[in-house]
């Protein structure tokens, strides 16, 4: 599996604690996720102040980096975010491309061949630019996206939206795409937007759970136990839902036609992905056991 979207920094402030310049990004989360599963590598671009000891936390949870570029001058992608008393609803403070402004994502020629990639949330255009680096032999492609992409660059969205097999958004992202509040609802609204196009569509609900709609197929997966330590950070749930989803996939060898018992076995382990994530700060709780 191919992972991409975006990699840099974050600030994220929580009930338990502030933590600032922590290694994150929909590629990073997706990647460590994706590799608890199956052979996963990363490609993303970042700046040079992007922490070196965690390129190599990458390196140790199995991910390649053949497809990592680190842009000499430039400053990494960079979020922040802070978190109400529910520990769970969450407010944007700011986003800041920076080197994704004006650079893009790399496939190594090697990966050609991969079999599914998690296009992770970013700018629309590069998610495309990825896909089109696969050419003929495009492989099974999840969507991922964010708030922002679908009220700042919808048309864009749906241009790549409509060349992937599969698609996932988090409740309130796929109410703002769909008009549907109720996530069960989003999700089968979302297929119908789809035409059928998309062989699944997952939508995540934090804590509520999440949705997997498929062809005559609605089936809800609840949210996995939290460890002893409880809800530290979701900073990342949604990507290594999606990450883990695909992997789990990828290795049940459910990508081709049907696959409805892989795609729900895939749901449980994303389920219990997404869990691990959100028992520590940043990656922290999903590289404690990435193999
Ligand atoms: P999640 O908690 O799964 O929604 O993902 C949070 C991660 O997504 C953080 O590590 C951020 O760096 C990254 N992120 C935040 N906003 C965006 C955006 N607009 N596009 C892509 N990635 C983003």
């Amino acid at each position: 599996m191919v992972a991409t979207g975006t990699a840099g920094l974050d600030d994220i402030r929580t009930r338990g604690g502030a933590r600032e310049g922590v290694a994150g990004g929909s590629a990073v989360y997706g990647a460590l996720a994706g590799a608890r599963f199956t052979p996963t590598g990363i490609a993303a671009t970042v700046g040079e102040d992007f922490p070196p000891e965690e390129e190599a936390g990458l390196r140790r949870a199995g991910v390649d980096l053949a497809g990592w570029r680190k842009v000499a001058g430039a400053r990494s992608f960079r979020w922040s975010g802070a978190y109400g008393e529910d520990g769970e609803s969450r407010v944007t403070l700011g986003t800041e491309l920076n080197v994704l402004a004006s650079e893009g994502v790399r496939v190594p020629e090697a990966w050609r061949g991969a079999r599914s990639v998690f296009l992770g949330a970013m700018d629309p255009v590069r998610q495309g630019e990825v896909l089109r680096q696969f050419g003929e032999e495009k492989p099974f492609a999840l969507l991922d996206t964010m708030g922002m992409w679908i009220r700042e660059k919808r048309a864009e969205l749906e241009e790549v939206a409509a060349r992937c097999d599969a698609v996932t958004a988090n409740a309130e992202e796929a109410a703002e795409w769909t008009g549907e509040a109720e996530a069960g609802r989003a999700a089968e609204a979302l297929r119908r937007m789809g035409g059928g196009r998309w062989r699944w569509v997952v939508v995540k609900d934090g804590g509520r759970g999440a949705w997997l709609a498929g062809e005559g197929t609605l089936w809800r997966e609840p949210a996995a136990a939290q460890r002893a330590g409880g809800l530290v950070d979701p900073t990342g749930a949604g990507d290594s839902f999606g990450g883990a989803f695909l992997g789990a996939l990828t290795a049940l060898n459910g990508l081709g036609e049907g696959g409805e018992a892989e795609a729900r076995l895939a749901m449980r382990l994303a389920a219990e992905t997404a869990a691990r994530t959100c028992g520590g700060f940043g990656t922290e709780g999903l590289k404690e056991t990435a193999r």
